[in-house]
């Protein structure tokens, strides 16, 4: 488990984000946002896949109002993305919204903040102040000439500053960049002046395989230096995978408890099965469990009992058939056609003992 390093903690909804070693993972809905019965589905489909904080985009009016249907549809709290017109965040507060991410700077005149900030202060609702390097203020551009690290915590304290005059400490803070050595500056720099929940991303990211494996080196140096209390892996796909993505990363890092594991061989000349095939399948069933069963699959028997053992449950491959270990013993020989149902079985047992207790 890597620890989180101290942050207060700010309720969102039924969640606490910060103060504890949880990192709370959240995507973004991809659905225009008056659209209820597409957005809720969208969101069910996330919560199902274990996101536990939603963002929809609030950009007009009709979105706004649509707030309060979607907000009786779903069990996950719900965050309102809004840019400058500080209108659609009150009327987003007045139907129920969890958490308004907006920058304080960008609203305009102070009579507009403070009517934000009041408005959130009366509903217990926190604010995200969403620093991006693509859109620094024009004084910083002009102070530090282009983006940098530097001035990505300098916008995110001018925003803090602004919402600490008045008395307001419901505060989150992000600092996303596209380009991971800054993001990773940017937080890393954050987190020392900053006591603030961290939510941590690397914005465009890209696509799902290179936008996953972008956010998994930028995020994992952080998470593994307990920067982060929550978390979205932005990609260009299916949010879901956002919420797979990010969850297979927290695993690496022990900051899941919920997760199966799957350990599976690159295979090689040794090889007598058709492992990626059973890998994938396998992973598919897995990927739908929510309990921390660790399964192999292996090509052959050269290193599949010594993988094995580390497992709850593995298999083995041999010509045309399997061996099915568990917790490191053989428990049985299986034909390769029956491998994976077999394997299915014992993972079903496994999960139904978890249920148990
Ligand atoms: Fe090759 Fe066997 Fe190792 Fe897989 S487990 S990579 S098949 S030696």
């Amino acid at each position: 488990m890597y620890k989180r390093t101290d942050t207060v903690a700010v309720k969102v909804g039924n969640l606490t984000i910060g103060g504890n070693d949880q990192v709370i993972l959240q995507s973004m809905c991809t659905t225009k946002t008056a659209d209820v019965e597409a957005t809720v589905a969208e969101i069910k489909r996330l919560e199902e896949a274990g996101c536990q904080l939603v963002r929809v985009t609030v950009n007009n009016k009709e979105a706004a109002e649509a707030i309060k249907e979607i907000k009786r549809q779903i069990s996950i709290p719900l965050v309102a993305d809004i840019h400058f017109d500080y209108r659609l965040a009150l009327l987003a507060i007045e139907n129920g919204i969890d958490k308004v991410r907006i920058n304080p700077g960008n609203i305009g005149r102070r009579e507009k903040v403070e009517a934000v900030v009041k408005a959130c202060k009366e509903k217990g609702i926190p604010i995200r102040i969403g620093v991006n390097a693509g859109s620094l203020e024009n004084h910083l551009l002009e102070k530090y000439g282009y983006p940098t690290a530097d001035a990505m915590v300098e916008s995110a304290l001018f925003h803090i500053g602004i919402l600490e005059e008045l008395d307001f400490h419901d505060i989150i803070v992000s600092l996303k960049a596209s380009d991971v050595p800054m993001a990773i500056e940017a937080y890393t720099k954050a987190a020392e002046v900053i006591r603030y929940p961290l939510h941590l991303g690397i914005t465009e990211a890209g696509t799902l395989f290179s936008g996953t494996i972008k956010s998994a080196a930028g995020l994992g140096v952080l998470l593994s230096a307990g920067i982060g209390n929550t978390m979205r892996i932005s990609l260009s796909a299916d949010p879901v995978e956002e919420i797979k993505a990010a969850r297979e990363l927290l695993k690496v890092f022990g900051l899941i408890t919920d997760a199966p594991t799957l350990i599976s061989c690159p295979t090689c000349g040794r090889l007598d099965i058709d492992l990626f095939a059973v890998a994938n399948e396998v992973e598919d069933y897995l990927s739908k469990l929510k309990v921390p069963i660790k399964v192999s699959v292996l090509g052959c028997a050269v290193n599949g009992p010594g993988e094995a053992r580390e497992a709850d449950i593995g298999i083995a491959g041999a010509r045309g058939e399997g061996m099915l270990f568990r917790y490191g013993e053989m428990i049985r020989k299986v034909p390769e056609a029956e491998l994976v149902s077999e394997l299915k079985k014992e993972i079903d047992q496994i999960v139904a003992s978890y249920e148990e207790t």
